[in-house]
């Protein structure tokens, strides 16, 4: 059995391969526009020029302003800088923060740390979809709350949350509401003004811009310390001299990203849901993960009894097919993944998940391929594990 010469890449929530006018306008910057955009010479104000115009057009993408449009060095750092930044400049107002159990470990770990350092955090439970709960939101509501911050889609099992509903609770408390975006940015249509969040983070390497560059919208007026202290770069908000030609790989990113939504959204949907079936078709013992309707047009999830997640994965990859377990950042460890969990799933279960996320243009002839090498494994795996020799002898 060779390994195919094509790599079928179905790894698209842990980054994307950049569109190639992306790296076109990128290598034009950094041939042409190599001033300090802080600089008062013509060079320099070329480079300010240029940064701006990415502003804007990221903030006609989204539907902001531009002067809410703060650029970052990654999601990461937008979901740090919300939750620790807002934290920070408003505790005298309280010291209480909503989030939920299933979010990424880039708010998880602020808020952990906010914790060690004075402030309380209610992580909301899901239900066994991945749905936060609209009551639950409110009960958690009280008088020292300052801060709501739910995902807008789960990065692993692709659940999207009611984040308009959410946002009207949170401003009806005059509590300041954050969504990390990074997976629905260039997947789901967001428009700012409408969503009614407070804050918002995106990565540009989610959508086919650049790794290394992300940005957190923050509502006009709101109170925030900064992330980084030195210059003035970002209206003395996030100091350091401005990544450009990342910047305007992910204005770029995103500005092809929201031009196709639909269309892209109803050719992924078809393919992600062809994928499901021939997945429920043709394996055994295995558990669906997610919502079945409010999910990412691109997003599979799946727990094969008795298996290994990692075991799996390894397998694929020989067959020349890129995929995930849980989450990129959790591989490597032997946890399960916290997601997993949140939703119900037994520890034992919760090993054996194998997420698949497609492109716009992933073929049906890679899935049927994918499916097929799947099959073979899931069957080769079950027979060396002893748990599954057990749970026959007793059926
Ligand atoms: C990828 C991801 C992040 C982190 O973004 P980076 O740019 O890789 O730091 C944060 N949140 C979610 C939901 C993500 O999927």
């Amino acid at each position: 059995m060779n390994r195919p010469t094509n790599t079928i890449y179905l790894d698209n929530a842990a980054t994307t391969p950049m569109h190639p006018e992306v790296i076109t306008v990128m290598t034009e910057v950094m041939k042409n526009t190599y001033g300090n955009a802080s600089s008062v010479y013509h060079v320099g104000q070329d480079a300010k020029a240029v940064l701006e115009e990415a502003r804007s057009s990221v903030a006609q993408s989204l539907n902001c302003l531009p002067n809410e449009v703060y650029f970052t060095g990654c999601g990461s750092e937008a979901d740090n800088w919300a939750i620790k930044g807002y934290a920070m400049a408003n505790r005298k107002k309280g010291n209480h923060i909503i989030t939920t159990k299933i979010e990424h470990h880039a708010i998880l770990h602020p808020c952990e740390y906010l914790e060690k350092n004075g402030f309380e955090v209610t992580y909301l439970p899901v239900d066994e979809t991945g749905l936060v709960s609209l009551e639950d939101v409110k009960n958690a509501i009280k008088d020292t709350t300052i801060l709501i911050s739910v995902m807008y889609a789960n990065n692993e099992v692709g659940t999207i949350e009611p984040i308009a509903e959410i946002a009207k609770i949170a401003k009806e408390h005059g509590v300041c509401m954050h969504t990390d975006a990074v997976q629905a940015v260039g997947a789901e249509a967001i428009n700012f003004q409408e969503l009614g969040v407070d804050m918002l983070s995106l990565s540009g390497h989610k959508f086919g811009g650049p790794k290394g560059v992300g940005a957190l919208i923050i509502r006009k007026g709101l109170r925030i310390e900064p992330f980084m202290h030195g210059g003035a770069q970002e209206r003395s908000k996030r100091a350091g001299t401005e990544n450009l030609a990342g910047i305007v790989g992910l204005a770029k990113a995103l500005e092809i990203s929201v031009a196709n939504i639909p269309e892209k959204q109803e050719k992924m949907k078809e393919m992600r849901d062809y994928l499901i079936s021939e997945i429920e078709k043709n394996i055994p013992y295995i558990k669906f993960n997610g919502h079945r309707e409010h999910r990412l047009a691109n997003n599979v999830n799946f727990c094969f009894r008795y298996i290994e997640g990692e075991s799996l994965l390894l397998m694929l990859d020989i067959n020349g097919i890129c995929a995930s377990s849980g989450s990129a950042c959790t591989s490597g460890s032997l946890d399960p993944s916290h997601v997993l969990l949140a939703l119900g799933l037994p520890h034992e279960i919760a090993h054996g998940s194998l997420r698949l996320t497609l492109s716009a243009n992933t073929t049906k002839e890679e899935l049927d391929f994918t499916v097929s090498k799947l099959q073979e494994i899931v069957h080769r795996l079950r027979l060396m594990s002893p748990i599954y020799d057990m749970s026959l002898e007793e059926n």
